[in-house]
């Protein structure tokens, strides 16, 4: 079967096989990619209007017990500038946020012990009690069930915790060995379980993907059917182990973009700061490629700089008014709206 029969298969059942998937990513061409970002912007159209969601992103600590051999904040990267926010710090960031229009706000950091379950259970509630018509987005990395839980119960409505890559070698090549995708992938059904409206997700690109690879992400999410999925390209930082690999494709990373639309057609799909960092115009070709969110950053500028997840990321020379102010004319150019809502994820059944 032919590349395109494929796309029209995915948009028919929301599931293809692992030999399609495979074959998909090992012989698309570019047309095909179009074809599939085509069909997708129609069904993202169909489902959210021209209307993009915006949530505001707080990187209130880069110390990280981890390792990940592609990550600028990991433990070993010795130039990295440890910075942790105070909770006033944060409910600051919120403050400006707010009053840019921002109701959804994601708290993002790296693994840090610091912030216990005490701690961040008393920030979010902190946040809901000022902002009690905002969401609060958490993306903190593995943590126990237990865990999960006691934030669920202080007002955290979602989660993303990307799985990097659903095939388990490739994700030993991605993390040091007591990072494991067993480990990574039952953080994720807890999160499910527990009720966070959860977010999966990969880069594209990274060293050692391959279709196959890619194949088992587009299973996996067929299974899980999160609220939320992240795809941006790898990129790489200089002062980590993958500093010499190539940065990943455009073009690959707007199809898988496309390929989830139409696989989920109601998932929140961001066009995330990786896409913008590659390509100047790439939030706007994300989202005529399918995506219907966008995450402008809400850190205080003076630790912008010490959040280098990879190279020359884009958002770090300006505010959040200016953030703003940039993203809705970016989408106005293509004809769309940023609108001022929390852009929950909607319950009804995921089908065409
Ligand atoms: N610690 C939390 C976690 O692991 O989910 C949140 C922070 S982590 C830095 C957020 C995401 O950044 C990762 O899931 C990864 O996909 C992405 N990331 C890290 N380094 C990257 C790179 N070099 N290129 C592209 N994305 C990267």
């Amino acid at each position: 079967m032919g590349q395109k029969k494929l796309i029209e298969r995915l948009k028919e059942r929301h599931s293809l096989n692992f030999k399609e998937w495979e074959q998909l990513f090992a012989f698309y061409t570019k047309e095909d990619a179009d074809y599939a970002m085509i069909l997708a912007r129609e069904i993202a159209v169909r489902e959210f209007g021209k209307e993009v969601y915006f949530r505001g992103i707080i990187e209130f600590s880069n110390f990280c017990k981890n390792d990940c051999y592609y990550c600028g904040i990991r433990r070993s990267n010795k130039a990295c500038q440890r910075y942790r926010l105070e909770q006033e710090d944060i409910l600051k960031c919120c403050e400006e946020g707010y009053e840019n229009g921002f109701r959804t706000f994601v708290l993002q950091g790296g693994e840090d012990r610091w912030f216990t379950d005490e701690r961040m259970c008393g920030i979010i509630e902190a946040i809901r009690k000022r902002y009690p018509d905002c969401a609060v987005t958490l993306s903190v990395g593995e943590r126990s069930r237990e865990s999960y839980k006691a934030m669920k119960g202080a007002g955290a409505d979602r989660y993303l915790l990307r799985h990097e890559t659903a095939d388990a070698a490739h994700y030993a090549m991605l993390h040091p060995k007591c990072q494991t995708l067993e480990k990574r992938l039952s953080c994720l059904w807890d999160l499910k379980e527990i009720g966070y409206q959860t977010g999966c997700g990969m880069m594209i690109g990274s060293p050692g993907q391959t279709p196959a690879a890619l194949a088992k992400d587009m299973k996996f999410m067929e299974t899980l059917q999160p609220e939320m999925i992240g795809v941006g390209p790898f990129l790489p930082h200089r002062e980590t182990p993958f500093r010499d690999e190539k940065k990943g494709s455009m073009e690959l990373t707007l199809f898988v973009l496309a390929l989830c639309r139409i696989m989920l057609p109601r998932v929140l799909l961001p066009a995330t700061t990786a896409l913008g960092t590659a390509d100047a115009d790439g939030r706007k070709q994300g989202v005529l490629a399918g995506c219907n969110v966008v995450m402008p950053n809400l850190s205080p500028m003076q630790v912008r700089k010490k959040y280098m997840l990879y190279d020359a990321k884009a958002g770090t020379e300006i505010d959040a008014a200016q953030g703003i102010a940039i993203l809705k004319k970016q989408m106005e150019e293509i004809g769309y709206e940023v609108v001022v809502c929390r852009g929950d994820f909607r319950k009804d059944k995921n089908d065409d």
